[in-house]
């Protein structure tokens, strides 16, 4: 790391700084004769404000809460299902660490390798090639994310580089209609919105300016600094006072209007979007990735009968799907820090380092939920 980048760094942290910005949030809130609501999209932001303890510097009239933003979380049992029914037959599946250990309907990767299964946890797709090319079994790379990681399978997919005895198992999906999904929702009344940065590095700010337009809310792109989300949030306060629906790029040192021209053109070559499945929330429009007809000898869907024959979407009393939603917090599932943790999760959002009950169970900050919640 450069000395000028670990000393942006301190000061994106920088106490003072936070301080300085809470107290201007207190300001403006005060102004604002109403409960606001602010949902962010983003596991990487969740953590930020968890782990920073950023809800207490927060005015009573003024809720952050996490939406659909933990890409693990939201793949849906039956492709778990998929993965593990692969790995006990024979085929080897490459999988990232956060996903070894999710829940599909009955059971995990992680219990289908007790089990004798073929599975391995890798860093990147390049290590599954790499494994995939010194081994001579058939094997699977399972492929989740949102719009951030899936241009590197694209680019391994357009190159050719992948072995003949491998393909995928796209799980990706898109973060737009999942908020577009949220903000539709009657039950979820937003007052504005935090864009998650890593995408928009991808996507562009541009993807989000649909929530100040047809919404007629404010959304600002945000970094994961405690100062990013702490700007963030008082921006979107004064637009608000302001009566402005505007999208704001406070993340504009990586992020641009267009995003990533050449990873989005690599995505769009080699994926496409079609209706697909969200874990505890159903079938959105065009909302998962899918293999273009000229790259269908890489789906895994297309080389192996694949047959999953009852799906248990979520376990009995797990409220993943309203965490997901934003209208619940883990704490009000009953299973929180008792059946479901972090060492034995019962749920998908447990699982997950960017799953939101995996994050509170880490960092904590009940209390202060407990009294924000007790005001709206
Ligand atoms: S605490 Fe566990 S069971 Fe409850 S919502 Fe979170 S992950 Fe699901």
């Amino acid at each position: 790391m450069k000395s000028g980048d670990f000393l942006k760094i301190l000061l994106l942290r920088d106490k003072k700084v936070i301080l300085d910005i809470a107290s201007d949030i207190e300001k403006v809130a005060a102004k604002i004769d109403k409960k606001i609501k602010i949902m962010h999209v983003c596991g990487t932001h969740e953590h930020t404000v968890t782990y920073y303890g950023l809800r207490s510097l927060f005015p009573d009239n003024v809720s952050v809460i996490a939406g659909p933003g933990c890409p693990v979380c939201v793949v849906p049992a039956r492709e778990i299902d998929e993965a593990i029914e692969l790995a006990l037959n024979g085929v080897k599946v490459y999988t990232y660490g956060d996903m070894y250990r999710v829940p599909g309907s009955h059971k995990s990767l992680a219990d289908a390798k007790t089990e004798g299964g073929k599975v391995q946890v890798v860093y990147s797709i390049g290590d599954a090639i790499k494994l995939a090319k010194t081994e001579n079994n058939e094997s699977v790379f399972f492929s989740v994310g949102f719009e951030t990681t899936a241009p590197i399978p694209a680019a391994h997919v357009n190159d050719g580089n992948i072995p003949e005895n491998m393909t995928l198992l796209v799980s990706h999906r898109l973060t737009v209609p999942a908020l577009k999904y949220v903000l539709d929702d009657p039950e979820i009344p937003l007052d504005g919105v935090i864009a998650p940065g890593h995408v928009s590095a991808i996507m562009g700010a541009s993807a989000w300016s649909f929530v100040a337009e047809d919404y007629k809310i404010p959304v600002v792109v945000a970094g994961f600094e405690p100062v990013d989300f702490m700007m963030a949030v008082d921006i979107i306060l004064r637009l608000i006072y302001k009566g402005e629906a505007r999208l704001v790029n406070e993340y504009s040192r990586v992020v641009n209007w267009n995003g990533n021209l050449e990873a989005k053109k690599l995505m769009n070559k080699v994926f496409k979007a079609v209706d697909g499945e969200w874990r505890g929330i159903g079938v959105l429009p065009e909302s998962v990735l899918s293999l273009r007809e000229k790259y269908k000898r890489y789906d895994a869907r297309e080389r192996y009968d694949i047959e999953i024959k009852e799906v248990l979407d979520l376990p009995p009393g797990c409220k993943c799907a309203d965490v997901i939603l934003g209208k619940a917090v883990p704490t009000d599932c009953p299973m929180f820090l008792k059946a479901c943790t972090r060492s034995r999760p019962y749920g998908p959002c447990m699982v997950s380092s960017e799953g939101t009950c995996s994050i509170w169970a880490k960092y904590g900050g009940y209390s202060i939920i407990r009294r924000k919640r007790k005001s709206l």
